[in-house]
């Protein structure tokens, strides 16, 4: 057995954290754990989490909550805690590792080899290992033919768009040569015929009996990208065309679903952008993946691609894991506008926090920065506006003019829009944003939109609470991660590692100091006593929006002076004592005390909150 080891100089003992599986991290990067606890109660969006009722205690209000962004659930009324597992360990009871297993095969995920329950399960599994390698492998292959001499027309093209040889590296753009059996010849030897058409990188034909005829390169005299999940592995190629007309076929050609590919549940260049959307505290998202990787090569990593389709739940959660907050991109054009509107609609109803991006001149992306440059995308990226004032300014050009039947147009445009927005106080402030700017005065159209601002329910319940407004931002504040919150949580980590008395009459004293030393764990994770758990549970599931580095200062600043009011009354208490007792020299010295304290106290008055 491992030894508890002492945390710090404290006596509080901490013991490691159990090392969870490869295989279970992975289960749980790929799903969500809203939809997991969803297979077995009902549960019900409130603000940035979901509530229901909870399973593990009898009740009749929703007490169990489950936060998508952190990926943990929690209960007001027992207090369980956990992720998926321990959800569905407790739900089963099952051991750890049969929760782990029950949650991979219930959402289709293969077992790692020794766990599998069944042949079937093992030859699948078997077969996406092999379409994997077949991937790696046309990939190397591809970059292969671009480099070499039938790669001239490709490399002119990617260099005529400013595609730098290591960007062209970086993504692993190739070359499908013309010619319909070269990737053929080169596969057949990995894997069996079954295996070969199951990849999605050859072609076949219906023959006259119904059957397939023999397969062929699916790609052909096309600039290829790969499309990769969200670890980095290859498991679908875009395929642009380099000549135009008839005989060249469409523009992109795309792997079809296959046992590895799902379109709708991927998101291209996720698996290199995650970190850098973790750190800019938002996520860009456009619709081309050209548009993604010269943006991306330009040195504005966090940026996705939809890859031309409306945005799908999968992605949405996917994405969820990483941020909360879009940076919509799309193409200006007719097309792009529609998807664009699919997607936002989506965005939305699952809770994202949205800004919309249109660029001068009616560029896309790509072409915007290659003409005007990084620093004026930046500047059109940081001015985005919000979801609101887009969909006003767009019914204010479909629907031009002031008349009474434009107006309507207007409104009745917008009103799916207000009804999808899940908070009640921003759907009544985007309609009084819309009369004013739409000038529709008219009380009957107002009072339309307004009861589709009314209608969906608000789910913000108020609940009586063991934390003071205080320790609340305190906790949010340390336990939040994301660099555009890095001041809070210094100056709250500050405060607490060197002004530790101000903070310890505190009831979350043992989870400050356990998050204070948390590196980069999960907050939820390093604070062991199942109150202090509680307490912070609660912090974290109460708003979506951590505090401001004002608003911790100020919290500080009212606990240091909560401190010296306390060690004033100390005071107070001991020169009664010593009053009483007649000493003369201790007085002299506790008199002297109290003035440094009233002194403190006075400055910290006049000081704070308002000269910061
Ligand atoms: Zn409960």
């Amino acid at each position: 057995m491992r030894q508890p080891y002492s945390y710090g100089n404290s006596r509080k003992r901490v013991s490691p954290p159990v090392p969870v599986s490869d295989f279970a991290q992975s289960v749980k990067q790929q799903l969500d754990i809203v939809k997991v606890i969803e297979g077995y109660i009902r549960l019900r969006k409130a603000g940035a989490n979901y509530v229901g009722l909870c399973p593990f205690h009898k009740e009749k209000t929703g007490s169990f909550n489950v936060s998508g962004v952190k990926q943990f659930f929690y209960c007001f009324g027992c207090q369980a805690t956990g992720d998926m597992f321990t959800f569905v360990g407790r739900m089963e009871n099952v051991s750890f590792p049969e929760a782990v297993r029950i949650v991979a095969q219930k959402a289709g995920i293969p077992l790692p080899k020794r766990e599998f329950s069944s042949p079937e399960e093992a030859a699948e599994a078997r077969q996406r290992g092999k379409l994997l390698d077949l991937h790696e492998a046309a990939a190397a292959w591809f970059e292969e033919q671009f480099r070499g001499p039938e790669g001239a027309l490709a490399r002119e093209y990617l260099a005529g768009r400013g595609m730098t040889p290591e960007g062209i590296r970086a993504f692993r753009i190739g070359y499908a040569p013309d010619g319909f059996g070269a990737l053929r010849d080169r596969l057949s030897g990995m894997a069996d015929e079954a295996t070969l058409r199951a990849s999605g990188l050859f072609s076949s034909k219906e023959q006259g009996d119904g059957t397939q005829g023999p397969i062929y390169d699916r790609f052909r005299k096309r600039v290829t990208f790969p499309i990769c999940n969200e670890s980095g592995r290859v498991i679908a190629f875009t395929a642009r065309a380099l000549e135009s007309g008839e005989k060249a076929g469409p523009k992109y050609i795309n792997s079809p679903e296959t046992p590895l590919y799902h379109k709708g549940e991927v998101l291209f260049n996720l698996d290199k952008a995650k970190s850098a959307i973790r750190m800019a505290g938002y996520a860009l998202l456009v619709e081309g993946q050209m548009d993604c990787i010269s943006l991306f090569l330009r040195g504005i990593q966090h940026v996705i691609a939809t890859s031309g389709t409306a945005f799908t739940e999968q992605q949405a959660a996917m994405l969820k894991r990483h941020t909360q907050n879009v940076v919509v991109n799309f193409d200006p054009d007719a097309a792009g506008a529609n998807a664009a509107e699919k997607s936002i609609a989506l965005l939305t109803e699952e809770g994202f926090n949205l800004k919309l991006v249109t660029l001068d001149g009616g560029l896309d992306p790509d072409r915007f920065i290659r003409e005007r440059g990084v620093e004026a995308y930046t500047q059109a990226v940081l001015g985005a506006r919000r979801q609101s004032d887009y969909l006003i300014e767009r019914a204010r050009q479909m629907f031009p003019g002031v008349a009474a039947e434009q107006k309507l147009k207007k409104v009745n445009y917008l009103l799916p829009h207000i009804r999808r927005i899940p908070h009640e106080l921003m759907r009544l402030e985007f309609v009084r944003d819309a009369s004013q700017k739409l000038e529709i005065d008219s009380a009957i159209m107002l009072k339309e939109m307004r009861q589709a601002a009314l209608k969906r329910r608000e789910h913000i319940e108020v609940r009586t609470t063991a934390l003071t407004e205080v320790e609340r931002v305190l906790l949010r504040a340390v336990a939040i991660t994301g660099p555009e919150h890095e001041d809070a949580r210094r100056t709250a980590m500050d405060a607490i590692t060197r002004q530790s008395q101000w903070f310890e009459a505190l009831a979350t004293w043992p989870a400050l100091q356990a998050l204070a030393g948390r590196g980069s764990r999960d907050p939820m994770d390093v604070v062991e006593d199942a109150g202090q758990r509680a307490l912070l549970a609660e912090a974290l599931l109460g708003e979506t929006e951590p505090p401001a580095a004002e608003t911790v200062f100020g919290s500080i600043v009212s606990l240091q002076q909560r401190k010296i009011e306390a060690d004033l009354r100390d005071v107070r208490a001991q020169i009664a004592e010593a009053e009483r007792r007649g000493d003369f020299a201790e007085l002299a010295l506790l008199t002297q005390r109290k003035l440094e304290l009233d002194r403190a106290l006075r400055q910290l008055r006049a000081s704070a909150p308002a000269s910061r």
